[in-house]
């Protein structure tokens, strides 16, 4: 089973030197495509042919593209407002010093959360569903859902904005898990979010009324399995026709060896503040890059779409939905 590694590319080498034992001196990019042949690597269907924004954009308007799969990580998030926990200095990791951490990532540590779950559920307060609102790039998989052009969203993201966006659990793979769903610890009983709901915005640690162990969501620690949703990318990225990467850095395994699990000949979006992963080290003639702002370059890609018409009518429904809903 596949577990949550913080390590940069290093999930993706352990797998290499154990399954090939030869791995030794080899490149990156050379493990990479030995790795993923099996997942359609190699036949090469590939062209030279560079593409654009405007070609990826026409093979969305025309329906060549009906099976799109979408990879996001926190950029996407922070637009909404959400801070980015894995930037040192500008993230929720700085403000949660004031538990005496013993160190940043021990807060997603397993044996850490059993000793002193507090910080966590400080984290789970700033996070749980309902504090922040989707923006645009949300929004946007959400339309390509109604178009039945998505095939799956894989999301990194704790903060729900995908669900919140109206995008059906069934289509979305939380790979670091959610709010949205707990088990107790101790039990494993499991609950709806929304049962924990006033404990954690009371700042009080939720307890299992059968056993009284701490409820935890059901969110991925480090080295705990990754949902058994997330095996699902073995069907969906040999299957996929394009694939779009939005707000990530690509650097949490095994997520990030996913870019390169799609067959040669099928194109790759990077919409991102830099180039990342195998858009650096691995590009393909078919790959295309929109760098800069996510918000900015996700706007570009609605104009070229002409979708934007659409895309701010679903936006502003939603919007009225939200203030007219009682507030709790
Ligand atoms: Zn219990």
């Amino acid at each position: 089973m596949l577990k949550l590694s913080k390590c940069l590319q290093l999930g993706l080498w352990c797998s290499l030197k154990t399954v090939n034992g030869t791995a030794r001196g080899r490149t990156p990019e050379a493990l990479h495509s030995r790795w993923f042949s099996s997942h359609g690597e190699g036949s090469d269907g590939s062209s030279n042919q560079q593409l654009t924004l405007s070609d990826i954009a026409k093979g969305l308007t025309e329906r060549r593209y009906r099976k799109v799969v979408v990879m996001v990580g926190a950029g996407i998030s922070t637009p909404s407002g959400i801070p980015d926990f894995r930037s040192p200095g500008s993230g929720l990791y700085d403000n949660l010093q004031q538990y005496n951490l013993p160190y940043a990532e021990a807060i997603f540590e397993i044996n850490f959360f059993h000793q002193n779950p507090v910080p966590f559920f400080a984290l789970a307060r700033e996070l749980y569903p309902g504090n922040y609102r989707p923006n645009i790039t949300h929004y946007f998989v959400r339309l390509l859902h109604r178009k039945g052009q998505l095939l799956r969203m894989y999301t990194q993201n704790i903060d729900g904005l995908e669900r919140q966006a109206g995008i059906p659990p069934e289509k979305l793979v939380e790979a670091h898990g959610t709010f949205s769903t707990a088990t107790c610890t101790v039990c494993l009983r499991k609950y709806d979010g929304e049962e924990l709901r006033s404990d954690v915005m009371s700042g009080t640690v939720p307890h299992c009324p059968t056993c009284k162990g701490v409820v935890k969501p059901d969110i991925v620690f480090f080295g705990e399995e990754l949902p058994r949703h997330f095996l699902k990318y073995l069907t969906d990225f040999p299957l996929a026709d394009l694939l779009i990467v939005m707000g990530t850095s690509l650097e949490v395994e095994p997520f990030a060896s996913l870019a390169g699990a799609v067959c040669r000949s099928v194109p790759r979006l990077l919409i991102n503040r830099d180039p990342v992963g195998p858009f650096t080290w691995s590009r393909r003639a078919q790959d295309v890059t929109q760098l800069g702002d996510v918000v900015g370059g996700m706007k570009t890609l609605v104009d070229a779409l002409g979708w934007k018409d659409e895309l701010d009518a679903l936006m502003e429904a939603d919007a009225e939905k939200v203030n007219d809903s009682p507030t709790e």
